[in-house]
């Protein structure tokens, strides 16, 4: 059994603010917002990083940028607009090893990154 804690909320062993799921996908809100509008979206399947991507599970990472594109609508930011990132590795400041894209947007964003 995964102690992932995304696998948890994927499983409902803890609770989240859901606001899209499909077979493959599941997007809640991020317990710690650094913006009005902070999503995570991530696969249900466990996938730790970028570089343990199977061939088999390519289809859902091309589904989720546009699952994030209808969620960003759903949020009010078809005007604005929103950043999608994923850190990968503790180097870029990946915290939870089960991969995950930050949909945030709602404030102005500025490029680059810290
Ligand atoms: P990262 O640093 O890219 O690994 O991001 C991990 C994100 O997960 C952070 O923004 C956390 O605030 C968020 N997070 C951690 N635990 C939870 C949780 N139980 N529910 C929602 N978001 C969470
Ligand atoms: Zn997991």
């Amino acid at each position: 059994m995964q102690e992932c804690i995304f696998c948890k909320i994927v499983r409902r062993e803890i609770p989240a603010d859901v606001v899209y799921e499909d077979d493959d996908i599941l997007a809640f809100k991020d317990i710690n917002p650094v913006a009005p509008v902070h999503i995570l979206l991530i696969p249900k399947k466990h996938v730790a990083t970028f570089f343990d991507i199977a061939a088999e599970d390519q289809p859902v990472f091309g589904k989720i940028q546009a699952v994030a594109a209808q969620v960003a609508k759903e949020q009010g930011l078809e005007e604005k607009g929103f950043r999608l990132v994923a850190n990968c590795l503790e180097g870029a400041g990946q915290v939870v090893f089960h991969i995950h894209y930050h949909l945030v947007g709602g404030r102005e964003l500025t490029w680059p990154p810290g």
